[in-house]
C-alpha cells in the first residue's frame, strides 16, 4: 500500500464540505457532519491518515507539512469548495512534487474532464463510489486498469470506464475505526442531534427523485442498498467501547426509513443496547413502524418537507402527499418523537404566496426545530439543467458568499434571489419567535444541562445569522 493521505481541505472559518455533509456551506450554527464518505475509504487502506481540517480549525500552513510524508494525496471536493481546493492540491504538489494529488466527490464524478483541465495539479479523480477505485490506486495497480478513474497522463486526460456499485455493503470496513484514529468527535455537532454524537451510513442510495438532490444523482444512485443489521449494530457496539460519551448514533443514510424491514431490524438491534439514536427519514413512515423505532431508541429523525404546497413538491418530484405529510407530523407527536423539518424557499414555482402558505404548513406540523435553504442547483441534478435550459441560474459559480454563507444559486423573473433570500430570514422568524415554540425550547433546555449550553451557543450565532443579512446579501460570489 502507497502512503496515502485523505484530506478534506482547509476552507472558509465554518465550511462545512466534508463528505457527508449535505449542505455545502457555513450554516446559519456552527455545524459539521463526519466525513463518513473519506473515513470509508480511509478504513479500506491501512496506515492512511485522514484530516478533516475545517473542524479541527487547520488552516493550508497546518496542513501543507504533511504532504512531504505521503506518496498519494485524496482530497474531498465539493461545487462550491473547487476552485479553493484546487489551489490546495498546487501547495501540496509545490511541498512534494512527486506526491499523486487526486479528488473525489460529487463535482469531480459528474465533471471529470472539466475538473482535472482545471486544476493542473490533480493527478486523477475517482468517480461516483470510489472506495474501491481509490483502494486499488493505493494498492499500486496501474491506472489503466482502475475502473472508475479519470487521470492525467503525459498531458493527455484519460477516462477509464465506470465502476459497478458495490453491491455486498458488508465488504466495507467499519469507519468507526478511522474516526477513533484520526478524528476528535467533539469537533463535530449539529443543532439537531444531541451532543456529542456519532454519524454512520448504514446504507446508500434513495429510491425517491428529488429533482435538486445530489446525492442519490451522483454517488448514491437510486437503488438502496444495505448493509446487515448485525453489522450496523456491531459497528455501534465498537463505538459504545470507542466513546462512552457519545449521547446519539445518527444514521445519515440518505432515508433510512426507505426500507422498513431494514430499520426495524436495526432499532430491534439497538434497543437492547439502550442507544439513543436519531436518522433521516421521509414524511411516509407507517405509524406501527414509528413505534417500534420509538420503543427501541429513536429520538429524532431528520425529515426533508421542503414545501408545503403540493404543485411545488410535484414540480422537484417529491413523490409526497400534502396530506401525507400532516398525518406523519400527528403520528410523530402523538409518539413523541422529534423532527427537524427541512425546507427549501425557492423551488421551482415558488411565489411569494407558496412561501407563505409553506410557513403556515411548517407552523401548523410544528416540527421541533427546522432548517431553511436557499436553492442549490449542483451539476449532476434534474434541477442544474432544468435552471440552465430556463434561464434561473444565477451564476454557475456562486453558491457560496465570500464569507462562506450559502446564496441562492436560482431566481425567476417574478421572484428575485433578494426576495428569496429574505424569505429564509422571515421563515426562521415567523417559526420560532412563537411564544409556544420559545416555551418548548425553554423547557428542553431547562431539563438538560447539555442541550442548554448547545442552545443558548446556538442562539447567539442564530441571532448573528439573522442580523448580519446586508452583508451577506453584499458579499461577492467566490
Ligand atoms: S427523499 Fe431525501 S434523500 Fe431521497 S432524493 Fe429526496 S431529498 Fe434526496
Amino acid at each position: 500500500m502507497m502512503k496515502t493521505l485523505f484530506l478534506n481541505p482547509p476552507s472558509f472559518d465554518g465550511f462545512d464540505g466534508a463528505a457527508g455533509a449535505r449542505y455545502q456551506a457555513r450554516r446559519e450554527i456552527r455545524s459539521f457532519w463526519f466525513p463518513t464518505w473519506l473515513a470509508q475509504v480511509a478504513a479500506m487502506v491501512p496506515d492512511s491518515k485522514l484530516i478533516d481540517a475545517p473542524p479541527a480549525g487547520l488552516t493550508l500552513e497546518d496542513v501543507l507539512p504533511q504532504a512531504a510524508d505521503y506518496e498519494i494525496a485524496v482530497l474531498y471536493t465539493s461545487s462550491p469548495s473547487f476552485e479553493s481546493d484546487a489551489r490546495t492540491a498546487a501547495a501540496l504538489k509545490e511541498v512534494n512534487p512527486k506526491l499523486k494529488v487526486g479528488m473525489v466527490g460529487a463535482h469531480v464524478a459528474v465533471l471529470a474532464q472539466e475538473s482535472l483541465e482545471a486544476a493542473p495539479a490533480v493527478d486523477f479523480v475517482g468517480r461516483n463510489e470510489f472506495d474501491f477505485t481509490i483502494k486499488e490506486l493505493c494498492e499500486g495497480r496501474p491506472w489503466d486498469d482502475i475502473d472508475g478513474l479519470s487521470y492525467r497522463l503525459n498531458g493527455t486526460i484519460h477516462h477509464n470506464k465506470e465502476r459497478a456499485l458495490i453491491s455486498d455493503m458488508d465488504e466495507l470496513p467499519f469507519v468507526i475505526d478511522v474516526y477513533k484514529r484520526d478524528l476528535k468527535i467533539e469537533d463535530y455537532v449539529i443543532g439537531e442531534a444531541l451532543y456529542p454524537y456519532v454519524s454512520l451510513y448504514t446504507g446508500r442510495g434513495c429510491r425517491s427523485r428529488c429533482t435538486f438532490c445530489l446525492w442519490p444523482q451522483t454517488i448514491g444512485g437510486h437503488k438502496y442498498r444495505v448493509r446487515s443489521a448485525q453489522h450496523v449494530v456491531d459497528e455501534v457496539k465498537r463505538g459504545l467501547e470507542y466513546f462512552p460519551q457519545v449521547r446519539e448514533y445518527f444514521f445519515d443514510d440518505d432515508t433510512l426509513t426507505d426500507n422498513i424491514e431494514h430499520v426495524e431490524a436495526i432499532a430491534k438491534g439497538l434497543g437492547p443496547l439502550g442507544v439513543t439514536w436519531s436518522c433521516n427519514a421521509k414524511a411516509n413512515v407507517p405509524y406501527e413502524t414509528l413505534k417500534i423505532l420509538k420503543d427501541n431508541g429513536m429520538r429524532l429523525m431528520v425529515v426533508g418537507y421542503e414545501s408545503g404546497d403540493q404543485q411545488i413538491l410535484n414540480n422537484i418530484k417529491k413523490g409526497m402527499k400534502v396530506d401525507r405529510m400532516y398525518r406523519f407530523a400527528e403520528d410523530c407527536h402523538k409518539l413523541g418523537l422529534k423532527v427537524h423539518g427541512t425546507f427549501i424557499v425557492g423551488l421551482p414555482g415558488e411565489t411569494k404566496e407558496t412561501i407563505k402558505q409553506t410557513i403556515e404548513f411548517a407552523k401548523r406540523v410544528n416540527p421541533h426545530t427546522i432548517q431553511v435553504s436557499l436553492p442549490a442547483a449542483y451539476p449532476g441534478t434534474f434541477l442544474y439543467n432544468q435552471a440552465r435550459e430556463e434561464g434561473w441560474m444565477r451564476s454557475e459559480e456562486g453558491m457560496v458568499a465570500n464569507a462562506g454563507f450559502q446564496v441562492s444559486s436560482l431566481s425567476y423573473p417574478h421572484l428575485s434571489e433578494a426576495e428569496i433570500f429574505e424569505a429564509v430570514d422571515n421563515f426562521y422568524k415567523r417559526f420560532f419567535f412563537r411564544p409556544t415554540k420559545i416555551a418548548e425550547i425553554v423547557g428542553e433546555m431547562a431539563r438538560d444541562r447539555e442541550v442548554m449550553k448547545m442552545r443558548l451557543k446556538e442562539g447567539v450565532e442564530f441571532m448573528k445569522f439573522l442580523f448580519s443579512r446586508e452583508d451577506k446579501v453584499a458579499a461577492t460570489p467566490v
